[in-house]
């Protein structure tokens, strides 16, 4: 700690220390790395502002997220956010999915969540300092919109086949 000297990936981003370190930990050991086979949602990102890619597979049991697979490359804010994310979403219903992706952009947008829903958003706190810069916040939320529009296809595709 307080080796400055360090590159940290935040690039302009300051953080509280311990926030550094959560988002630092997902960085540099992102969860639920391996990929999904039989995946019922899948879904992909790109924010070419920083090179940042992620890539999200859900195994779905009864419309409730069994297996998570996440990869990606690019800046730690990305990753993070995707690596967090994965976790949160573990056991989680589609409806709830949805819910939490709508608290965790009203939080980056200005939105303080009540401190139930900051409970609800566990780790993902610790990116509540991103939105002081604009640029940064679509770093934040590359996993969750390419989810979003991953999980609308998936919704489409059931309602054709139904
Ligand atoms: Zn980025």
């Amino acid at each position: 700690m307080g080796q400055n000297n360090q590159p940290s990936g935040f690039g302009e981003v300051e953080l509280d220390e311990l926030f550094r370190e959560v988002i630092l930990d997902h960085y540099r050991n992102p969860r639920n790395r391996s990929l999904v086979s039989g995946s019922d949602v899948r879904a992909e990102g790109q924010n070419p502002f920083c090179g940042d890619e992620v890539a999200v597979q859900l195994k779905l049991q009864d419309r409730h997220v069994g297996e998570v697979g996440v990869q990606g490359r690019g800046c730690s804010i990305s990753q993070a956010s995707a690596s967090m994310m994965g976790e949160l979403l573990k056991g989680k219903s589609l409806e709830e999915v949805r819910r939490l992706a709508g608290l965790f952009r009203g939080m980056l947008r200005g939105v303080d969540p009540a401190p139930a829903q900051l409970e609800e958003l566990g780790e993902l706190e610790a990116l509540r300092g991103v939105r002081q810069y604009p640029i940064r916040i679509k770093c934040a939320l590359l996993a969750w919109a390419a989810l979003e529009e991953g999980l609308e296809r998936y919704e489409k595709a059931k309602k054709r086949n139904s």
